[in-house]
């Protein structure tokens, strides 16, 4: 386990832009934190780390979102408004999570029974005591 404190916008997103820069073929992250936490910050830190230079924001009429135009295929998953994990099926969703790309999957405790054998966890929360810039991002491996 990983704990990194933030303290603004810029550090949730170099945060990610760090790990986008090091991430590998078949790698998997998820996700949690509440709404307004910074999600899309740190994503779109991934997204630059590994290249991609157009806009990423959440996919909002798909669960996933595809990005190939950086040095990994960049597969953005969104299972918010998921009904089950059928849905995950009928999108193929094997061909991303093992496949050559690098997975990151918000609100990912929806579909914990098809997650991979090993993943690694983002949680943001808030500490309001600390201020409310204030980001506490720990990473697990799963
Ligand atoms: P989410 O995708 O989790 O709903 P967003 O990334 O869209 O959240 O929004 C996070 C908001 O919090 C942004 O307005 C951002 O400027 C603000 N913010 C303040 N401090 C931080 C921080 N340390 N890390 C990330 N975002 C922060
Ligand atoms: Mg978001």
């Amino acid at each position: 386990m990983k704990v990194t404190e933030t303290w603004n916008e810029k550090e949730t997103f170099a945060l990610g832009r760090a790990l986008g820069e090091n991430a590998h073929p078949g790698q998997v992250y998820t996700l949690l934190g509440d709404l307004g936490v910074g999600k899309t910050v740190f994503t779109q830190g991934m997204a630059a780390g590994l290249g991609i230079t157009e806009p990423v924001s959440s996919p909002t009429f798909t669960i996933v979102q595809v990005y190939e135009e950086g040095r990994l295929p960049f597969y953005h998953f969104d299972v918010y408004r998921i009904g089950d994990v059928e849905e995950m099926e009928e999108i193929g969703y094997e061909d991303y999570f093992y496949g050559e790309g690098v997975c990151l999957i918000e609100w990912a405790d929806l579909i914990e029974e098809i997650l991979p054998g090993h993943y690694t966890q983002v949680v943001i929360e808030k500490d309001l005591d600390k201020g409310f810039d204030y980001r506490k991002i720990t990473m697990t491996e799963k």
